[in-house]
């Protein structure tokens, strides 16, 4: 692809290039980081102001809630919008993963009642997948749904990991409907209302000090048939349809610390010494700079098939993988060159505001979270390089008789 903005672009860029100096913050308001509780009411303030503005999700036609445009006017977009402070990619998990499974399962009606709200974050949304003994292996969950006489749905279980369930209004859910199939054929996803009784959220405290994510149970949650997203029992489909977008989104939102890290030894001197006259130093800047282009280009070439009407497709993993684990080497590799100073993790008095603290404590989690790096690895093997695939022993067994610790 053409690296070079297209004239559209071009003028698209200055356009917006007005628009944030006007309009976005080059630091957050006194208090607010990222990660804490206070960044969610800055976060919807700011997607309302881009909505109002006709910026919030640029590649969504206008009747959903969009601007009509190109996932390169994204690109364009999220370079731009890096130059400032503003949560701007904080409700990714709603536009960036649930969004594109209500626009491509929902009805009109349902599609013009939801996508709007959720653009402009009047509504959130969580994406509920993941259970206690359902990560890696996510076809294994055991959230049953029972349709009701009436046709509505009836869920019974638990979630864990739900980023942001605390704050949803919405969510997508993935539940088993029949155990008499094997465990891909009989899972079927459902939009949850999150505000009902049947609902509980628990959020839970990280590391960080952070409440990024939660557990969430149900007894008795109920579900309308028209909030179904697909087929009955064709939920797999579905939920790969959201995983795929998923990295997608990560590798686009999650940053991989490089541009940060050259900001830093650039000019960065410790023990009197110029970080970047240092030979270590000068090989990292090198193999990372390698990895992060290379993430990019793939990044390009995906949103140039998106573009052209396609799936983001299995080269997701790749940034995924690479992305991650740099953030987090950069992070350890920054931290050790800091010394004592590395330590600090107050944002008012730390090296950098405490980015590589942080990155250093948040960074294992995007090794987890959308994929493990090494469920990315096995992607990779088996859809691009087409190795053989790992043993499956539940392969083609009944859900109900796949042996397990339940009963
Ligand atoms: C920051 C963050 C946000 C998240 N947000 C959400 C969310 O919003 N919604 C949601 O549903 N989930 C969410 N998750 C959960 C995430 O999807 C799971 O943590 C992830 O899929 C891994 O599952 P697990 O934690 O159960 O680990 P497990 O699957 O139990 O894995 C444990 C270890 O075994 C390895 N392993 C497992 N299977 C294999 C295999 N076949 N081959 C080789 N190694 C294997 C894994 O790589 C890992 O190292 C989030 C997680 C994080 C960290």
């Amino acid at each position: 692809m053409d690296f070079n903005d297209t004239p559209e672009l071009a003028s698209f860029r200055n356009e917006i290039r007005e628009w944030l100096a006007a309009n976005a913050r080059t630091e957050l308001p006194e208090g607010v980081k990222y990660g804490g509780e206070a960044i969610y009411a800055v976060a919807k303030e700011w997607y309302k102001k881009t909505a109002e503005a006709g910026y919030a999700c640029l590649d969504w036609p206008k009747e959903y809630g969009g601007a009509g445009l190109t996932p390169l006017h994204k690109v364009v977009w999220a370079q731009e919008v890096a130059n400032y402070a503003e949560p701007d990619s904080y409700f990714v998990i709603g536009i960036g993963n649930c969004g594109p499974a209500v626009t491509h399962f929902s009805d009109e009606k349902l599609k013009q009642r939801l996508l709007p709200r959720m653009a402009s974050a009047d509504d959130v949304w969580c994406q509920l997948f993941s259970e206690p003994s359902a990560g890696s292996d996510l076809a294994g969950l055991r959230t049953q749904a029972v349709q009701q006489d009436d046709g509505s749905w009836r869920i019974n279980g638990q979630k864990i990991w739900t980023s942001g369930a605390n704050h949803s209004d919405y969510g997508v859910v993935l539940c088993r409907t029949d155990t008499s199939v094997s465990k891909y054929k009989g899972l079927t996803m459902f939009i949850l209302d999150m505000k009902q009784p049947g609902v509980t959220v628990k959020p839970i405290k990280q590391m960080d000090g952070n409440q990024h994510f939660n557990e969430v149970f149900f007894s008795d949650a109920e579900i309308p048939d028209a909030y179904r997203l697909g087929e009955v029992n064709q939920g797999w489909g579905a939920a790969l349809l959201v995983l795929m977008n998923e990295r997608m989104a990560i590798t686009a939102v999650a940053p991989d610390g490089f541009d940060r890290f050259l900001e830093f030894v650039k000019s960065a001197e410790i023990a009197g010494q110029l970080l970047r006259d240092d030979p270590q130093v000068r090989d990292r800047l090198a193999h990372w700079y390698s990895q992060h282009a290379g993430v990019d280009a793939s990044y390009m070439r995906m949103l140039t098939a998106v573009s052209k009407g396609g799936m983001p497709g299995a080269e997701g993993a790749v940034g995924k993988l690479i992305g991650g684990r740099m953030n987090q080497d950069i992070a350890n590799f920054t931290l050790s060159l800091m010394g004592e100073a590395g330590a600090v993790h107050d944002a008012a008095t730390a090296m950098e505001q405490a980015y590589f603290q942080d990155a250093a404590l948040f960074s294992p989690g995007i090794r987890l979270a959308g994929g493990t790096d090494e469920i990315m690895r096995n992607i990779i093997a088996e859809q691009i390089l087409g190795l053989p695939q790992e043993p499956r022993a539940d392969k083609g067994v009944a859900f109900k008789d796949i042996p397990s610790g339940n009963g």
